[in-house]
């Protein structure tokens, strides 16, 4: 037990995860880069990956688990100078899905109350942030654990005076319905849903256990398009997840094609120690799966361009961030705007798109 946290001086803590094998990689290049690059520091591992894998942290001055975790970086203040207040509002999953290992390694709900949420945003009002985007390992379970439910929060924090706009990170898709939407309707939110959505064919949905199929997504897509206009609509997909032969790829490669998909991440289905899917091994070769992901890939790119030139013309908020030379910043659809001119950084500033390229898109005030 980590106990006089505030008494240690240059502490450097690697949050890590091992939701794909990428991530445990990753995780692992950053703590030993993090021994080297603070050789006066005290080192503290936590998060999933050391849950999972302790041997391979074992040279960290301490590793705590995530409970411990979440009382240090209570303490910590966000950075001012980001554009966006990420609000984790719970944190656990314990749903089922047979390739995931968080739900085995943090399969507790621990939601916040109403009453901690909204005194973080009105901390983060105070910073002077103009959008918030509420995070968890599964936002939909929000509450579970208090006997409420995410429509609950999302109503409590409608009556928030200059209330910043709000954007959900990543809503599961069975709990897209008519009630979430409705109460969406009329509120500061982002016009963007990002759904991990996984793969589009029923035997494989069933394989990954996600609890529902092709025609519910189905279903949810055309519910959120008829309700917002110009929306941005991402989503997560795993290839090569095994028993995905060609015919099951195309079946979500098609469903992409038809439906209203703004942005996309694909991940290569990595085989997880310890989740049910693990034991069907990894059949789909590596050169496959890259061949999946990159007509994916290819695909939402000119999905993306299309939208995006669907929007020439109108005009949309923004909140200014400076990198280098460049000034842009999010629309609350999610588009990256580039625009000229001399604007103080997190400003939110009005825009009008007027030239949209592949890869980019350009507006003026
Ligand atoms: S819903 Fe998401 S976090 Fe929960 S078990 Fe499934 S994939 Fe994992």
């Amino acid at each position: 037990m980590l106990k006089n946290f505030s008494d240690i001086e240059n502490l450097v803590i690697v949050n890590t995860c091992c939701v794909t094998k990428e991530a445990e990689i990753k995780s692992l290049r950053k703590f030993r880069q993090s021994l080297k690059r603070y050789p006066n520091s005290k080192v503290i591992a936590t998060g999933c990956a050391c849950r999972v894998y302790p041997e391979k942290f074992s040279a960290a001055y301490q590793v705590i688990d995530n409970v411990q975790r979440n009382s240090i970086i209570k303490g910590i203040f966000p950075d001012p100078g980001k554009a966006r207040f990420f609000l984790k509002i719970e944190d656990g999953c314990n749903e089922k899905c047979t390739y995931c290992i968080v739900s085995k390694v943090r399969n507790k709900i621990e939601s916040k109350t109403i009453d901690n949420i909204k005194e973080e945003i009105y901390w983060a009002i105070s910073l002077g942030y103009k959008e918030i985007v509420l995070v968890g390992a599964n936002i939909g379970l929000y509450g579970i654990d208090l006997g409420l439910h995410l429509i609950d929060l999302l109503q409590a924090l409608k009556g928030i005076p200059d209330l910043p706009r709000i954007r959900l990170s990543s809503v599961e898709p069975k709990f897209i319905d008519a009630e979430l939407i409705q109460c969406l309707k009329d509120y500061p939110v982002c016009r963007h849903f990002h759904i991990p959505i996984q793969s589009a064919d029923d035997n494989i949905l069933s394989r990954m256990r996600r609890g529902y199929d092709a025609a519910h997504l189905k279903r949810s897509l055309d519910l959120i398009s008829r309700n917002f206009d110009d929306i941005a609509i991402g989503g997560d997909v795993i290839v090569g997840f095994p028993g995905e032969g060609e015919e099951e790829f195309l079946n979500t490669y098609k469903f992409i094609e038809s439906n209203p998909f703004t942005h996309l991440h694909v991940f290569p289905y990595s085989p997880r120690p310890g989740t049910e899917a693990y034991d069907l091994g990894d059949p789909v070769l590596r050169e496959e799966k890259k061949r999946r992901l990159w007509e994916l890939k290819n695909l939402i790119a000119e999905k993306n361009y299309q939208f995006r030139k669907n929007l020439l013309g109108k005009t949309f908020n923004i909140i200014v961030e400076t990198n280098a030379d460049i000034i842009s910043g999010l629309t609350d659809n999610y588009i990256r705007v580039e625009v000229n001119g001399d604007y103080d950084k997190n400003t939110l500033i009005k825009i009008k798109i007027n030239e949209v390229s592949k890869n980019k898109t350009y507006g003026s005030i």
